[in-house]
């Protein structure tokens, strides 16, 4: 059987994020400015390109603010889970094609419905209240 994983270019998938979301060109996450610098590419992943904001100078990346950012789940994965959810499959039938747990998928797909830019302000723990 075709493992679909092997048959994506992580290259693409990079691209494919930043389209979905620089479709307007790169905008800071910090204060929403446009002029932003690129800042070469992630050390432990060549393929995602790092930016610095001119206005706040605040430093970011393609997946900076997304639900992408931080997952263990590599963004090929995201990719293919998002492919697959446009081709209607169900949680079930995703986990068993990405050879996922159907918990992780159920976890991914709810996040991905929502859109890829994480909810903000981040929630933070308050000790008064
Ligand atoms: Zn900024």
């Amino acid at each position: 059987m075709i493992n679909l994983q092997t048959l994506i270019d992580d290259a693409k998938c990079f691209e494919s994020v930043r389209l979905l979301r620089w479709a307007e060109g790169v905008i800071c996450p910090g204060c929403e400015s446009k002029q932003v610098n690129k800042r070469g590419f992630e050390e432990t992943q060549p393929l995602q390109q790092r930016y610095q904001c001119k206005d706040c100078h605040k430093n970011f990346d393609d997946l900076s603010g997304t639900i992408l950012a931080g997952h263990h789940q590599p963004l090929r994965t995201w990719i293919l889970c998002l492919y697959l959810m446009g081709l209607n499959l169900s949680n079930h039938q995703i986990a068993k094609e990405l050879d996922l747990n159907k918990d992780d998928v159920q976890q991914m797909t709810s996040q991905l419905r929502s859109g890829i830019i994480a909810n903000k302000p981040e929630a933070k723990l308050s000790l008064s209240s």
